[in-house]
């Protein structure tokens, strides 16, 4: 984690530690979800003791999550914890914490400074008469201070909050304040979609800027929610190579010779369950369709009695459909499907190759003739005629 690696997914198990079986279970949906490091919350003995059980059989590192006792931390360490977490706002003895990186030192694992918005310092507090930036930026680091004083630099730091504002400006001015490992999060952000939304807005906007290394979205959701909107995230910035399809669909408009959402959202489902890793696009039109989609490896448009495949923005068959004899979605998404499989395994060239020459001429001659026949698809003159006779008979 840090300098060169990429930027990881982070989620946590929702299940009693203690319930080795239950846990288990979670972190491999999980890591099946996308995450590549799993936090389990170490709250109680048991759950300590658990974690010896879950670390040799768990398919990712695993994470303890220390509450208030740092004897909690020892315990972890010394049942086989990858890693684990401190808050600075809830183990506030610097002894406690010396004796923590003595311990993390001696088993070579890392710690990470976790600040939280809500449970903030109460000096820090009232020290910057409030939760700000710098008084979050300031806990951690006092925290980090105390660790490296027992020689230990093993560490990775958050400092999150409700607040996407907050939460940019602090992880902001920590980096430029330490080079640390940094690990973001908006905290509490909610049920979906707003929970998304706002860990997007705050994430997103950091890690463009190239601040991060790990991230996880703190969801009121089943966790593979969050671990596949993660990692989602990610693969739209660039930063992970695409584990799964990208749908891209545009947003129909006066033009579409279908039901876009209809279409878009059965290939998605269908694409999504054989977990092909291409850019597929559901275009609404054949007119301008392929052309706007040029960039997707693989894409689909809809014309009037079929549509138009195409891979990277040519096209390579048109499908005529027979609209009485079958569901026409279902076929179009059948085909889109097959041509996705044999792309992944035969690739774009020999895909190319084996085009239907004839289908690149049909397909301009029907947008050709949908073009000449409708000028206006969304009928604005004539509608701008209708309005002003009303307007004027007023
Ligand atoms: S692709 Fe066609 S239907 Fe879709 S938004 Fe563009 S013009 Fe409209």
């Amino acid at each position: 984690m840090g300098g060169d690696a990429p930027v990881s997914v982070q989620s946590m198990t929702t299940t009693k530690t203690a319930d080795v079986e239950k846990t288990l279970q979670q972190i491999y949906v999980l890591a099946a979800s996308g995450a590549d490091i799993v936090r389990v919350t170490c709250n109680e003995p048991e759950a300590a003791e658990a974690l010896a059980e879950i670390v040799p059989r768990s398919p990712v590192p695993i994470v303890a999550d220390i509450h208030f006792q740092y004897r909690l931390a020892l315990a972890a360490i010394e049942a086989g914890a990858h890693a684990i977490r401190v808050n600075p706002g809830n183990i506030r003895n610097p002894e406690h914490i010396r004796a923590v990186a003595k311990a993390a030192k001696r088993a070579g694992i890392p710690i990470r400074v976790g600040v939280n918005a809500g449970s903030l310092d109460k000096d820090l507090h009232a020290r910057y008469g409030g939760v700000t930036p710098e008084a979050l930026v300031e806990s951690a680091l006092s925290e980090v201070a105390l660790l490296e004083e027992e020689g230990f630099s093993d560490i990775k730091i958050s400092v999150k909050a409700s607040s996407v504002p907050l939460m940019i400006a602090s992880y902001r001015l920590l980096a430029e304040r330490c080079d640390y490992p940094l690990h973001l999060g908006v905290t509490e952000a909610g049920p979906p979609p707003e929970g998304i939304i706002k860990s997007v807005a705050g994430i997103g906007s950091l890690l463009v800027d190239g601040i991060g290394d790990t991230i996880r979205f703190s969801l009121t959701a089943d966790p593979v929610e969050e671990a596949r909107a993660a990692r989602s995230l990610l693969e739209s910035l660039g930063l992970r190579e695409r584990s799964a399809v990208d749908l891209v669909a545009c947003p129909s408009c006066g033009r579409a010779e279908i039901d876009v959402i209809k279409l878009a959202t059965l290939a998605r489902d269908e694409l999504k369950e054989r977990g092909l890793p291409l850019q597929v696009a559901v275009m609404g039109c054949v007119v301008n369709g392929p052309g706007e989609a040029r960039e997707a490896d693989l894409g689909l448009a809809a014309g009037r009695s079929g549509a138009h495949l195409f891979i990277k923005g040519q096209v390579v068959r048109v499908l005529k459909l027979d609209k009485n004899l079958e569901d026409p979605y279902e076929a179009m998404v059948r085909e889109l499907v097959s041509e996705a499989e044999r792309l992944v395994k035969e690739g774009v060239e020999a895909r190319l190759e084996a085009a239907d020459l004839r289908a690149a001429e049909a397909a301009r001659q029907e947008a050709e003739t949908l073009r000449s026949e409708d000028l206006d698809p969304n009928r604005v003159a004539d509608r701008a005629l209708r309005i002003r006779a009303i307007t004027r008979d007023s």
